[in-house]
């Protein structure tokens, strides 16, 4: 396009313009022709021949037309200087081809117009040739320097590929490590479990006071670290997304209702009034997992509860919206600082220095709930509360869009381990042992507890104990 457009100013430096059309017209054609021959497939592996061949032609135009307007004297030899710049600056090619390519051509300009006998007054001559032999030596250095760049950011861009493997290479290895320890662990902890609860039941041999406070607090604390494995395994399910949904219909205003008076009695323990608004609408039936929904909000209610004082309420609400319906949970706890209401929902995260460390939890249970209602196409999200406090809301399409990874009934036991626990015998067991109560609500007991252990103390076994706390 350049070389063609030097055609108008032509007229300004030469009587006759005729013979130079005819020289650009040609150069043009031989470039597009080298551009047409670099779309062949075998010629597109060798890009540096072509371009100095297209190089090359626009030279040998630029030299042609010097001849033909006064040889040394003419000034359309600094095109030349244009030339080498154009081809250092766009071709990634070596130093030693670029000595060569723009080299050859400062050569040939030298030798045509001597070879012509048009090599002008000496001066002007020593200078055209010494300023093309110096444009070579910048296009060399230029090429030095934009391949030590293009190396150095190469390098670069290669390291920052490799560690961004290495880091996700750490990250699986993690969500690995996490499945098989709870795997590994759930087995023996179920295995304690049973003959505990065998102990506890055992109607014909009654246990002491004191004995069954002791197995409770066996039982229970089995439970706990049961239930943190769970967590764990379903959230490094998640990321291996093979998390599957059992979608059901499930009407949520019964299920909010039926949960609201079951952890009641809990949270009366402290102090904290759960209640829903008054007005429910009859039927909000959606398509979701019922369990996962209900766990979905266990955890919310329980962390209303724990987060907030004796006596505090917690209330929740639901309302459909167009095609979905939302649940919302408020409490009027100590609340969640502005700039963490996203981060709460990140893994592990807890919000500091709220005391949440004092309140125990593992930062998993927002983590997994974002993960779920995601999966069912919906939403969950935190506000503050104006007068303090915190909102939960969690929102759940009618039905879950198309592709979510639905559970059937045979997937449930593909995974080796699971098929392993399963001819022990546990599977079945593990799976009971979800939807009773003492597992279920297990948040919620731990949300309002008081950490008080009675003990039988014999009247000579009296102790003072001073506490001391920051
Ligand atoms: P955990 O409760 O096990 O720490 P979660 O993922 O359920 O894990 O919660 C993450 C963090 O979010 C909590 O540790 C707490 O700092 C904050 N949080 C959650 N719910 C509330 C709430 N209702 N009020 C105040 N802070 C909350």
């Amino acid at each position: 396009v350049a070389f063609l457009s030097f055609a108008l100013i032509d007229p300004l430096l030469v009587d006759e313009t005729g013979d130079l059309l005819w020289v650009r017209g040609l150069v043009v054609l031989a470039t597009l022709a080298v551009l047409a021959v670099s779309y062949l497939p075998s010629a597109a592996r060798r890009p540096v021949v072509l371009a100095v061949a297209a190089g090359w032609v626009i030279g040998g135009g630029v030299i042609a037309v010097t001849l033909m307007t006064g040889g040394g004297e003419s000034r359309y030899h600094e095109a030349l200087l244009l030339t080498f710049m154009g081809l250092s600056l766009i071709i990634p090619w070596r130093p030693t081809t670029a000595a060569l390519a723009c080299g050859a051509l400062s050569l040939a300009y030298g030798l045509v117009m001597w070879w012509a006998g048009a090599t002008g007054p000496v001066g002007t001559w020593i200078t055209n040739n010494g300023i093309l032999w110096v444009a070579v030596a910048i296009s060399v250095t230029a090429t030095i320097w934009s391949r030590r760049l293009r190396t150095t950011e190469f390098i670069g861009r290669y390291q920052l590929a490799l560690a961004h493997e290495e880091l996700k290479e750490l990250d699986r290895a993690k969500s690995r490590f996490f499945a098989n320890i709870s795997h590994e662990l759930r087995t023996p902890l179920t295995l304690t479990l049973a003959p505990v609860e065998a102990l506890l039941e055992d109607g014909g041999d009654p246990l002491s006071e004191g004995q069954r406070e002791n197995l409770e607090l066996a039982q229970r604390n089995a439970l706990r670290l049961l239930r943190e494995l769970d967590d764990l395994l379903e959230l490094s399910r998640v990321e291996n997304s093979s998390l599957r949904l059992r979608i059901e219909p499930v009407d949520l205003s019964e299920l909010v209702v039926g949960l609201v008076e079951e952890v009641r009695p809990l949270a009366a323990r402290k102090g904290i009034d759960v209640s829903h608004a008054e007005v429910l609408e009859a039927s909000m039936s959606i398509l979701a997992d019922r369990l996962w929904v209900e766990k979905i909000l266990l955890n919310v209610v329980s962390n209303a509860i724990k987060f907030s004082d004796v006596g505090q309420p917690v209330e929740l609400s639901l309302a459909r919206e167009e095609d979905r319906v939302a649940i919302e949970v408020a409490d009027r706890g100590i609340g969640i600082p502005a700039d963490q209401l996203e981060e709460i929902f990140q893994r592990f995260h807890q919000v500091v220095p709220s005391g949440t460390r004092r309140q125990g939890g593992t930062g998993i249970g927002l983590a997994l709930a974002l993960e779920v209602t995601r999966l069912h196409g919906g939403r969950i999200e935190a506000r503050q509360r104006p007068g303090g406090g915190s909102v939960f809301r969690i929102e759940l399409p009618e039905r879950p869009p198309e592709g979510t990874p639905v559970e059937r009934r045979l997937q449930r036991q593909s995974s080796d381990q699971e098929r392993r626990a399963d001819t022990e015998g546990l599977l079945e067991w593990q799976q009971a042992l979800r939807h009773r109560e003492d597992y279920r609500l297990l948040d919620l007991q731990d949300a309002t507890e008081r950490r008080l252990v009675k003990r039988n103390a014999g009247p000579g076994e009296r102790r003072s104990v001073l506490v001391v706390d920051d």
